[in-house]
């Protein structure tokens, strides 16, 4: 079912200004929002302060419809892959990573990825679409009632309890070229009438793209990760092509800027290690240099290989010597565990087996969404 209005795609000053358009006081607005986000309701029936006479009007005009969960697995270490039907044969994915005390749910942001980074499985499926507001938050929002109701706690509850406590804008598709939407649905991830998360539990990771980092960060500055994957403008601009959009010296500016309103002190950068491509001795120091005067942390990403990808991962002893030098010179340095192989959840795999440029156009997702390589 479609809607007229999906009161999924309104962050709160939008909703305030639907309901005043229904000649309701803002209040509502708010209420509606805690019943949509906080408890995962979309029966406006249910909505037991709101009066029958505006639960009546919505039933006629509204609805709260995110997309329909279509596949959802678990991986041997607990990684969980969901896949959205979005519509005309696109499919999107989250990936939930539980960790101790809570989770961290990875949330796409476009049905595949005009950037054709060398590396990224979605960017050869190429690009097909922006994903609406209703569809970004609506991941959350589905992921959060499914795990909520499996444990028996409200989606949202007290802070402690909550299911997910980290939302990260690393799935498929550019963030930062998905503006508009991206900043709805950060609003409601920070909303303590939906999701009231702290704007250091929401990280946006982006290639790159500098005029929009600027507008983030005047309009809603959240945690921030950098796809570097080269110390120097030759390498990256084979890497990421948007590099010869925005080169380096731009792109570090762009992060000093963005820190001096920044929840975090630190840029996070990422940096995806391809063998015998980026991961020598002298490229790590060649890095130290490039990112001397940015306050940043390196996540190097061990290569997620795909069918069709040339590259090939590190090897362990390369990925600590490299990541020992950045280490010696003070900089803290993670090696991000690869997780969810086993359901293709990794890294710039999503959704790599649902669709690919060949087949673009509208073969249905259900019935093709279990395809797996030999
Ligand atoms: N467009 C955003 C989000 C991309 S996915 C961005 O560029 O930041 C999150 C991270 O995974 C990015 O750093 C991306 O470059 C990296 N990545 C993509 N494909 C990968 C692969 N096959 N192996 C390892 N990392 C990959």
């Amino acid at each position: 079912m479609t809607a007229a209005v999906n009161l999924l795609d309104f962050d709160a000053a939008r909703l305030a200004a639907y309901f005043a358009g229904l000649g309701e006081k803002p209040f509502r607005a708010k209420q509606a929002l805690r019943w949509i986000h906080r408890f995962g309701q979309r029966d406006f029936d249910a909505m037991t302060d709101i009066a029958r006479s505006l639960r009546e009007k919505l039933k006629s005009g509204a609805g709260i419809v995110p997309p329909p969960i279509v596949a959802d697995r678990l991986s041997d270490d607990d990684t969980r892959k969901f896949l959205f039907d979005v519509g005309g044969g696109n499919a999107v994915e989250s990936v939930f990573i539980p960790e101790d005390d809570r989770g961290t749910l990875c949330v796409s942001t476009q049905a595949g990825c005009a950037l054709d980074c060398a590396f990224c499985a979605t960017g050869k499926q190429g690009f097909n679409r922006n994903l609406t507001a209703a569809e970004i938050i609506g991941q959350l929002w589905q992921v959060n009632k499914v795990l909520g109701d499996e444990r028996g706690v409200h989606p949202v509850a007290a802070a402690g309890e909550r299911v997910i406590g980290n939302v990260v804008l690393m799935g498929m598709g550019e963030p930062l070229a998905n503006f508009e939407n991206l900043v709805t649905a950060l609003r409601l991830m920070l909303d303590d009438n939906a999701y009231g998360l702290s704007r250091r539990r929401v990280t946006v990771s982006t290639a790159g793209l500098t005029p929009m980092l600027d507008r983030l960060r005047d309009e809603c500055p959240v945690a921030l990760a950098v796809s570097l994957h080269a110390p120097d403008d030759a390498l990256r601009d084979q890497l990421v092509p948007i590099n010869r959009k925005y080169p380096l010296r731009e792109l570090m500016a762009a992060c000093l800027r963005y820190l001096e309103k920044a929840p975090r002190d630190f840029v996070t950068f990422e940096y995806a290690m391809l063998d015998g491509v980026n991961d020598s001795e002298n490229h790590a120091r060649r890095l130290l240099g490039l990112t001397r005067d940015v306050p940043c942390k390196f996540n190097l990403i061990p290569f997620n290989p795909f069918p069709g990808s040339s590259f090939r991962r590190s090897s362990p002893p390369r990925l600590r010597r490299f990541a020992e030098i950045l280490m010696n010179a003070g900089i803290v340095t993670t090696i991000r565990k690869t997780r969810g192989e086993d359901i293709d959840a990794a890294c710039g795999q999503l959704a790599g087996r649902v669709r690919d440029k060949t087949r673009r156009s509208g073969r249905p997702v259900i019935g093709i969404h279990e395809v797996r390589s030999p």
